[in-house]
């Protein structure tokens, strides 16, 4: 069997979209699960709109997720350069053969001419459809545009090219994804495969890069499907084999409309500046048109190979829900291992010093407060109170939990046991905990109301960590200051 090879080729006009990502991954998992090759190829032909800081985002996003490529720039393999920009000497030679063969001609009509095509079109209510005008010119006629300083654009004629390889102008194809498509090609017109500078244009560039490539399967969005029927008709005027072609539905935001930054985040890095992990975020973005064979849909990328089936992929548009991909990431953190969750929060804690703790404190303190977090960034507000001397209260706490008559009563008890407190033994000082609360409830406070007050006075809140482990970073010395600070 012919070897798997499939690509993604995003074009750096912007950092790594979360739809650009899903293609990516579907690919990355057709290539696992059939033991092919995942190839990275940069489409960076539009020079006006490509930049270096977009390209070494889409290395790094797509490292991040873990779809590493086998070929593409970074790591090499036989069928180089994989970025357009560097290939441009390759593409004249097989414009040339579209010539020889009659599958392309030479075009001199001005943009002004063309408009004016358009114009008329557009006030005949037609769709537009280049005129061929060109398409039969004799060398004379071309001498002469020549020579009035004209330079030709090359087009391809698919009117020809649809007459030597089909039968009717209705061509067909099948998706690997959506099935049967088909397409009336007298509707489409006599495309531009090279510019009068000599630039490829996409759809050209795209036939020659895949097919020198060696590319087997081709999933992408199916934005593209229009253009699959004109670089089917390129591959077979070129006598190349066609590939099979996978079109994935869109990705649209919850109200259905196409997802765009008004929506939130769309970029795979603002995803994870925003603290979404990216174990979350890639298990998530399979779920936008595969479905695992059971009912857990948390699943690693391993995992996800395992069972990943193109065929099985919907066909349907997706919605991408921020709220699931909260849920999700909260499982993430949930889980994620404690030494490696620190080291990713680290980033968010910038506005704390550090230092005020150890590094094993610092993992209490994120273990005690991971949950019930969604994103990284909820951190920052919720250890707050680990760091520096004083505290903030939040709205209402001081009034209502540590300025009345009982608050006040328990802290003055609190800070007067304080000092036979062992803060060195975990297990003894929660002994002495359990001790100081049943004093209380002797007295008809419940415990909990006995431990929101001190929280209050440590925290400035009535929720976060465990009183242990607040106790126990903080410390006596702390401790004593906070609650001394609260007693009036
Ligand atoms: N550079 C194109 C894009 O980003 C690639 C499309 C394709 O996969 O053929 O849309």
């Amino acid at each position: 069997m012919e070897e798997i090879r499939v690509r993604i080729a995003p074009s750096p006009s912007g950092n790594l979209h979360v739809g650009t990502a899903r293609t990516a991954l579907f690919n990355y998992l057709f290539a696992k699960k059939n033991n092919g090759k995942f190839v990275l190829r940069i489409e960076d032909t539009d020079a006006e709109r490509t930049s270096q800081a977009y390209i070494d985002n889409i290395f790094d996003s797509l490292k991040a997720l873990g779809l590493n490529w086998d070929e593409g720039p970074d790591v090499g393999g036989p069928y180089g350069p994989y970025t357009q920009s560097e290939r441009f000497d390759i593409y004249p030679k097989y414009v040339q053969e579209l010539l020889d063969k009659g599958f392309a001609y030479e075009c001199f009509c001005t943009p002004e001419e063309l408009e004016a095509e358009k114009e008329e079109a557009t006030k005949n209510k037609q769709a537009y459809v280049y005129s061929k005008k060109c398409e039969n010119l004799t060398e004379a006629e071309k001498e002469k545009l020549r020579a009035e300083g004209r330079k030709p654009a090359i087009r391809f004629s698919v009117s020809k090219a649809q007459k030597a390889f089909h039968d009717s102008p209705i061509i067909h194809f099948e998706d690997l994804v959506k099935g049967d498509l088909h397409q009336d090609t007298s509707l489409i017109g006599d495309f531009v495969i090279m510019k009068s500078n000599g630039a490829p244009t996409y759809n050209f560039a795209v036939v020659i890069d895949d097919m020198l490539m060696k590319i087997s399967h081709i999933i992408r969005g199916e934005d593209h499907i229009s253009n699959t029927f004109k670089q089917i008709l390129i591959y077979e005027a070129l006598g190349a084999e066609v590939p099979k072609f996978g079109h994935l539905g869109m990705i649209l935001a919850p109200d259905r409309s196409k997802l765009s930054k008004r929506h939130g985040a769309t970029a795979v890095s603002e995803f994870v500046e925003k603290g979404y992990l990216t174990e979350a975020l890639i298990n998530f973005v399979a779920l936008l048109g595969w479905s695992p064979s059971d009912s857990n849909e948390i699943k690693s990328l391993e995992e996800i190979a395992q069972d990943f089936r193109i065929h099985e992929v919907s066909s349907s548009n997706s919605i991408f829900e921020y709220d699931k991909l909260n849920w999700m990431n909260g499982q993430y953190i949930k889980k994620m291992d404690i030494k490696a969750l620190t080291k990713l929060a680290k980033p968010f804690l910038a506005k704390y010093d550090l230092s005020e703790l150890t590094e094993e404190q610092l993992e209490k303190v994120i273990a005690a407060t991971r949950e019930p977090i969604t994103v990284l960034s909820d951190l920052t507000n919720d250890v707050a109170y680990f760091f520096g001397k004083d505290i903030v209260y939040e709205e209402g706490v001081k009034e209502a939990n540590i300025d009345t008559e009982q608050a006040q009563t328990i802290l003055k008890y609190f800070d007067s046991q304080l000092d036979s407190y062992d803060f060195d033994n975990e297990e003894k000082l929660h002994e002495q905990l359990a001790d100081f609360r049943a004093y209380f409830k002797e007295q008809g406070i419940k415990p909990k109301v006995t431990m929101w007050t001190v929280r209050a006075a440590l925290t400035g809140r009535t929720h976060g960590a465990d009183m242990g482990v607040i106790l126990e970073v903080l410390g006596k010395d702390k401790v004593k200051y906070r609650i001394e600070k609260a007693i009036v």
